[in-house]
């Protein structure tokens, strides 16, 4: 027989009960602060930080910073850019266009 006093028992089982609320508690404000975190960095320059904007490019929407200039495509955009029509697809009128820039420098300089 338990030499061990109710209280104590009772004591420990509410011991438990606070630690886990505790750690649920913990686990809670952890998984909103990793949300908020990840919702801080939306629409936000992986290269400077600045807000992006989304533009039409060459008839697909993408998101252009407007301080280093750098141009961010998900999938469906590259996607978009490398289906092939006709005349060669968006990338190729893309990729055309900087090279005809990228001539005209060379013949310039
Ligand atoms: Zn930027």
């Amino acid at each position: 027989m338990s030499t061990e006093k109710p209280s104590q028992n009772e004591d420990e089982y509410f011991a438990r009960l606070d630690q886990e609320e505790l750690r649920k508690m913990r686990d809670k404000a952890a998984a909103a602060a990793r949300a908020a975190e990840r919702k801080s960095h939306l629409m936000k320059c992986p290269k400077c930080g600045a807000d992006l904007h989304t533009e039409d490019f060459h008839g697909v929407q993408v998101d252009r910073c407007p301080d280093c200039h750098g141009i961010w495509l998900d999938h469906e955009e590259i996607r978009l850019l490398m289906k092939d029509d006709e005349e060669g697809g968006p990338l190729r009128k893309v990729m055309s266009d900087v090279w005809a820039s990228l001539q005209k420098l060379r013949a310039g300089a």
